[in-house]
């Protein structure tokens, strides 16, 4: 019998699929199964008006049937099967199928129309099929009809033999090359995990006859298979389902299961829209980083579905990066699908969905944070890093949305606080919102100049992350305060009273603290200061740049010598006895003042928590004053 040819645009648009739409082959089944759950849907919805159609809801089933040896898969439903003028339009033209039309004017023999979109979900099944036989008989009909074809070169269609009604569609499949493994396809466990993956919440069941094993009757420690059929998908999406009537232990082993985790979450966020776009979002805060969250392997991003299908295992664009360690699914009815299933990223709707969505996860982080505040901590400990690099990034972009969501260690209590709560309980006359920067809470505590704040009872945040102080920046100003770090030179919280005293005590020794400078050579200045209580030295930056943020960005991969510096000074604690040692010793032995400077400008370095340039030296100046 004669092929019909496939139109011509067909066959191009055929070999283009085959060769690179579709980046994963394994999809040609769901979207089998998708196109046979829309023919159950199709006949379910005929019956609603059509008394001649009598069919129990529960009679649907879509059904695969693997044969080894005669290397085929069938899918097979018992929905409203097609006519045979269906069958060549539906499938004798790609793009010719349900959403979408194809347009061409035919007659002016002009204008192909390609307008985006178009199904060729059924064409996928090429892409390891080289030969498709479609059997179909429309509900109520007597006549059946067979499509055949091997590929772009065309198709026939015959009447044929088919008992009942609805569609089947057999593959044989190709045989296998040396990169592709077809057989795969053949395999029960394969077409098990396919279906889970891909169709697990289609809404009629999806049947196989699996091979099984059982003990042989009377035997202690033989076994026989036998053949069962089992349905392989579950059917009802839990997000689909009202929230009230899940418990929490369903929610918990959803995602346990379906994320690989072994810990439930540390909370459950469930999403129904009905605005401009409706989906349901069943999302999850794990409660601690996956181990590969921190590095370049980790892939953000929601699981996708339309209609219960899975489209896009980790859709990154409905997550942003800061949000990025929510895991879930979302499913709506309203995207447009076909081809694009894998070309989904330009979608208007994932925009809006994806706007949504991030509201609503800062809206439950807000809530848990003033509700649960122990679980928030726990929160805030894994993925708190993530919020403040989401502020420091895209320049400051997203501060708004974060700034409410991150916390700090404090020196009140060492317990964590907002910074809400921080300017809550400021004083009037505190002006600032202070803050000082170190390894741990541990060594901050050991600044010099947090002694000065705790005595006068200013609480101070404890930035003990890289980023903490870059992102206090770019946040600038929190309910009208400004940020200062308290080891900044021009916090000076002496009395008027001292501070004049220290002035003159800085004027009158102005030679000497030249000396100790030149001696030092890497601070900008050395001077008395009234601020320290106990501490007889400390360092203290000007401008912008903080000792902290310098020996951070000294850490980034390739900052050399070009790394900005901090400007800093040293300051001597006016009332310390060693102030009048120094002022001595410029009097009867400056050599020995000189070495003094270094020692000092050693020690309080130390003590800022950076690194000695030189620890040989410094060991033999310590080394000499014991001798
Ligand atoms: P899409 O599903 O995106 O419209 P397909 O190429 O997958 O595109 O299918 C083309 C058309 O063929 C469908 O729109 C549908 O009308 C018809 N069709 C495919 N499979 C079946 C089936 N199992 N039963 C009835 N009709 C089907």
């Amino acid at each position: 019998m004669k092929k019909k040819q496939f139109k011509t645009e067909s066959q191009k648009l055929l070999d283009m699929m085959i060769n690179s739409i579709y980046t994963h082959k394994e999809i040609f089944l769901r979207e089998l199964i998708s196109n046979a759950s829309d023919a159950l849907d199709k006949l379910h919805f005929r019956s609603l008006t059509d008394s001649e159609v009598a069919i129990g809801r529960s009679d649907y089933a879509i059904n695969i049937k693997v044969d080894k040896e005669a290397r085929t898969l069938t899918v097979s439903d018992n929905g409203c099967g097609m006519s045979r003028e269906e069958l060549e339009s539906n499938l004798g033209t790609i793009a010719k199928s349900g959403s979408f039309e194809f347009k061409r004017d035919n007659e002016q023999g002009e204008d192909i129309d390609v307008i985006g979109q178009f199904g060729v979900g059924f064409y996928s099944a090429f892409m390891v099929a080289d030969k498709i036989t479609v059997r179909s008989r429309v509900y109520g009909e007597d006549i059946a009809y067979e499509w055949e074809s091997e590929g772009a070169d065309g198709y026939t269609v015959t009447e044929c033999d088919k008992p009942t009604f609805g569609t089947e569609i057999l593959l044989r499949i190709k045989a296998d090359t040396e990169d592709e493994k077809y057989s795969e396809f053949l395999e029960e466990y394969r077409i098990r995990s396919l279906v889970k993956k891909y169709s697990d919440y289609i809404r009629y069941p999806i049947k196989m006859e699996v091979t099984k094993s059982r003990k042989k009757e009377g035997s202690e420690n033989e076994y026989e298979s036998y053949r069962e059929t089992e349905t392989l998908n579950s059917m009802v999406p839990l997000w689909k389902r009202t929230a009230s009537e899940v418990t929490k232990e369903e929610y918990n082993a959803f995602y346990t299961e379906k994320f690989y985790d072994y810990e439930p979450p540390l909370c459950t966020v469930t999403q129904k829209s009905e605005g401009t776009v409706t989906y349901n979002a069943l999302m999850f805060v794990p409660s601690h980083a996956p181990f590969n969250y921190y590095t370049k392997d980790y892939e953000r991003g929601l699981e996708l579905y339309s209609s219960g299908v899975l489209i896009m295992e980790r859709c990154a664009d409905l997550l942003p990066e800061y949000f990025g360690f929510v895991r879930g699914v979302v499913d709506s009815a309203d995207l447009s699908l076909n081809i694009s299933r894998e070309m989904l990223q330009h979608d208007r709707q994932l925009g809006v969905m994806a706007k949504a969505i991030e509201k609503k996860i800062k809206q439950e982080l807000s809530k848990l944070m003033n509700s649960e505040r122990e679980k928030y901590e726990r929160f805030f400990d894994a993925f708190g890093i993530q919020l403040k690099y989401g502020i420091y990034s895209d320049y400051g972009m997203h501060k708004d949305t974060l700034v409410d969501l991150i916390l700090f260690h404090s020196s009140k209590e060492n317990k964590y606080v907002s910074l809400k709560e921080y300017t809550d309980a400021m004083t009037e006359t505190q002006k600032y919102i202070y803050y000082a920067t170190g390894e741990s809470a541990a060594k901050i505590e050991m600044l010099p100049q947090l002694e000065a704040m705790k005595a006068r009872g200013y609480e101070v945040l404890y930035l003990t992350d890289d980023v903490d102080e870059f992102t206090l920046k770019v946040i600038g100003k929190y309910s009208d305060k400004e940020f200062k770090n308290i080891t900044s030179e021009a916090e000076d919280l002496a009395t008027d009273d001292a501070k004049e005293s220290v002035k003159r005590e800085n004027e009158d020794s102005k030679e000497m603290l030249e000396l100790m400078k030149e001696a030092i050579g890497k601070v900008s200045e050395v001077r008395f200061t009234a601020s320290l209580v106990k501490h007889p030295v400390c360092l203290s930056s000007k401008g912008e740049l903080s000792v902290g943020m310098e020996k951070v960005l000294s850490k980034m991969p390739g900052a050399d010598e070009g790394a900005p510096k901090a400007e800093v000074a040293l300051e001597i604690n006016s009332s310390h006895p060693i102030s009048n040692t120094l002022k001595a010793l410029y009097e009867t032995d400056r050599e020995k003042l000189k070495k003094y400077a270094k020692i000092l400008y050693s020690v309080a370095s130390m003590i800022s928590g950076v690194s000695v340039d030189n620890p040989l030296e410094l060991c033999e100046l310590v080394s000499e004053l014991m001798i």
